[in-house]
């Protein structure tokens, strides 16, 4: 993310706080606690690379941030991305104190991550750096403490790594980190989970605006874990996806596409545009599309000021993290678009990672079927409670959401006292 990007991002956060902060009527002094990060650790991290026959040294830079640990452990995942740091990481770490307090699972929130583009190193590379990265994190981790997951850039194989690491010492710990292969502790469900919920709190919503399923026209934004999952749930559920896209670019047919055979081609050729029988268009025109259903599942920032006008889905389900300005947001709410936003449309992912956790603790995992059902249960469930506070608050969702969260952090807070 570049300095701009970056300051944006902060800008919307606080400003979407300060928002139901105003609205709950929080003194300035609780705020200030809210707000403050409980831990930032920076890490160095060196590794070794052979390039071009001679070993070169290159040293990483690595963060952890731990926001709040008043409802229960730090947990949050970890981002290798290039533009990777502090202030990035501080603020999603935040986004995941509110993400598990509005779902209602007995976790904090933290996030941690390398400024690295792990297509720089192979896999060997990668395992030599993540490995490293946990020796350093490890008085920082636990069960009851910090667990770590995947997020953007990180799979479940670098969770394995981070499981080996973590046991060295402490005998075999699956709890220690979610997202991890079924093979090694990990929960059936896992890696669908976020793209799974995202698709079931769509059909919720619209259901609400007497738009069957099968009629509405869907974009879908990224075609990562998350956006691939959520395109291809819609799919099974019946909805039309008129466009996805990916780094290199954006698909289009109006007639629909087969997201099973885009994955293939994806797959194939490492990009989406030249599947047969669609056409190719920008990433920024596939945004402006007219469409029902606006599905951002990649960067933040992407609906902006210099968008928004443009816009002309009539709900945004916020699948990536902040992928929406605050004065984006403003000008979606005076058009009358309908915005899911992040801390609820994607907690689908922690969710099913904590019921990884339970999993792990009980030494008892669960089937594939019963995650997935559980999950959209407990997911609609919140989005009832969320819609409910707006319709009583008049408010919007986003705002409601904050305000659910922010409450029960706090309320945590003054119960345990300081
Ligand atoms: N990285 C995901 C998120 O942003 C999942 C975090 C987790 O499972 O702990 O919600």
């Amino acid at each position: 993310m570049n300095k701009e990007k970056q300051c944006i991002c902060q800008d919307t956060q606080r400003h979407f706080l300060f928002r139901a902060f105003d609205s709950l009527g929080l003194e300035d002094a609780h705020r200030e606690l809210l707000l403050a990060s409980f831990r930032e650790t920076r890490f160095s991290i060196p590794v070794i690379l052979r390039r071009d026959g001679r070993d070169v040294l290159r040293t990483f830079q690595g963060f952890r941030v731990q926001h709040n640990h008043a409802r229960g452990p730090f947990k949050g995942g970890l981002r290798y991305h290039p533009e990777v740091n502090q202030g990035e990481v501080r603020a999603l770490a935040q986004l995941m104190t509110w993400k598990t307090a509005l779902i209602d699972i007995p976790f904090g929130g933290a996030k941690g991550g390398i400024t690295i583009d792990p297509a720089e190193l192979d896999k060997t590379e990668l395992e030599v750096l993540t490995k490293r990265f946990i020796q350093k994190m490890e008085p920082l981790l636990g069960v009851h403490q910090d667990i770590p997951a995947p997020d953007m850039g990180t799979n479940a194989q670098v969770m394995a790594w981070i499981l080996e690491e973590y046991s060295k010492s402490h005998g075999y710990t699956p709890g220690i980190v979610t997202g991890k292969p079924v093979e090694l502790g990990g929960s059936r469900g896992r890696e669908e989970a976020t793209g799974f919920g995202i698709a079931c709190i769509t059909r919720k919503v619209i259901s609400g605006m007497s738009l069957p399923l099968d009629e509405a026209r869907i974009v879908i934004q990224g075609f990562g874990n998350v956006g691939s999952h959520a395109a291809l749930a819609l799919a099974r559920m019946g909805g039309r996806i008129i466009a996805l896209s990916d780094v290199h670019g954006a698909i289009h047919s109006a007639a629909g596409i087969d997201v099973e055979a885009a994955r293939a081609h994806q797959a194939e050729t490492g990009r989406l545009q030249g599947l047969p029988g669609v056409d190719a268009l920008s990433n920024e025109e596939m945004l402006e599309l007219p469409c029902h259903i606006l599905i951002p599942a990649a960067l933040e920032a992407v609906i902006n000021c210099d968008n928004a006008g443009a816009i002309q889905a009539r709900v945004i389900v916020e699948a990536a993290n902040m992928p929406v300005t605050h004065q984006a947001d403003e000008e979606l709410r005076q058009r009358n678009i309908v915005v899911v936003p992040d801390i609820l449309a994607n907690a689908g992912g922690v969710l099913a990672s904590y019921y990884e956790w339970v999993q792990n603790l009980q030494e008892f995992p669960w089937e594939h079927e019963s995650v997935l059902r559980r999950l959209e249960q407990h997911l609609l469930r919140v989005y009832g409670e969320v819609s409910h506070h707006a319709g009583e608050n008049e408010t919007d969702l986003r705002t409601a959401a904050y305000e659910l969260a922010i409450g029960r952090v706090n309320k945590a807070i003054q119960l345990r006292g300081f």
